[in-house]
């Protein structure tokens, strides 16, 4: 056990998001959550974060770093690329400049970014400055990584690309990791465990499982799971 909700509820004003949601996330599970918009999934994951708290029930969480991906890079404008990762490391590395900037190097070198270290975000494309984040995000060297539909402002080709740092960064330095998305290419090349969530009260609809190593799920195998979660969805709404 690493997460668990248990009867966990959460509401804004008169709208009730969670309603005794209860799951548990084991350690080195990647998570994917999948369902419209509005539904609650983005509440998860700040609840999750710390950054918003239960109304009601249990959330218990056994690891304390926590690295976090927006839709946005959330970059400062202000700061150079390495700046914009150093600032992160104060925290866990508050004595050397040194040591901070070796990781600020390496972490450049895992995203290819080693010769942008000196360039502001507004001189960087949109997949650029999300390389940035993920690094950002893998500094502290994250116990949980959070990720919410980081790579839904891309296009196809620059999503592979990104989906590709992803996983380099994950087997240098594995995690729990919990993703939110609604592209189901997307989870399905990614996920251990999809999440389909829907309703009000936000709850889980189907909960599939995907054992095949992620490097071995080639486009059949994604072909015939999509159809797999589709038909389930398709039962669903008919
Ligand atoms: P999702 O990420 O699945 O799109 P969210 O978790 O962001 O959904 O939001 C779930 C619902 O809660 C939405 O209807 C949203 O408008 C509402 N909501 C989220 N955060 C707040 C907030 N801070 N104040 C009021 N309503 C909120
Ligand atoms: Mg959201």
């Amino acid at each position: 056990m690493a997460i668990r909700f248990t009867n966990v509820c959460k509401s804004f004003d008169n709208l009730t998001v969670l309603s005794n949601f209860s799951y548990t996330i084991d350690s080195g599970e990647f998570i994917c959550f999948f369902g419209p918009s509005g539904i609650g999934k983005t509440t998860i994951l700040q609840l999750i974060a710390g950054l918003l708290l239960p109304d009601a029930g249990e959330l218990k969480i056994e690891e304390k770093r926590i690295g976090y991906v927006f839709q946005e890079p959330r970059l400062l404008p202000w700061c150079n690329v390495a700046d914009n990762i150093e600032l992160s490391l104060y925290a866990i590395i508050p004595d050397s400049r040194q040591k901070r900037l070796e990781l600020v190097n390496t972490l450049l070198q895992k995203v290819e970014l080693e010769s942008f270290a000196k360039y502001y975000p507004a001189q960087l494309s949109g997949g650029m400055k999300q390389r940035v984040a993920l690094a950002r995000a893998f500094a502290i060297e994250p116990e949980i990584l959070l990720l919410d539909e980081p790579f839904s402002a891309l296009d196809h080709k620059l999503k592979d690309s990104l989906r590709s740092y992803l996983q380099d960064l994950l087997s240098w330095k594995p995690c729990i990791t919990i993703m939110v998305t609604h592209d189901l290419d997307e989870a399905i090349r990614l996920g251990d465990k999809i999440l389909v969530i829907g309703d009000r009260p936000c709850r889980i609809l189907y909960e599939h499982i995907i054992e095949k190593p992620r490097e071995k799920r080639d486009d059949l195998f994604i072909f015939e799971q999509t159809r797999l979660i589709q038909s389930f969805l398709n039962t669903k709404i008919n």
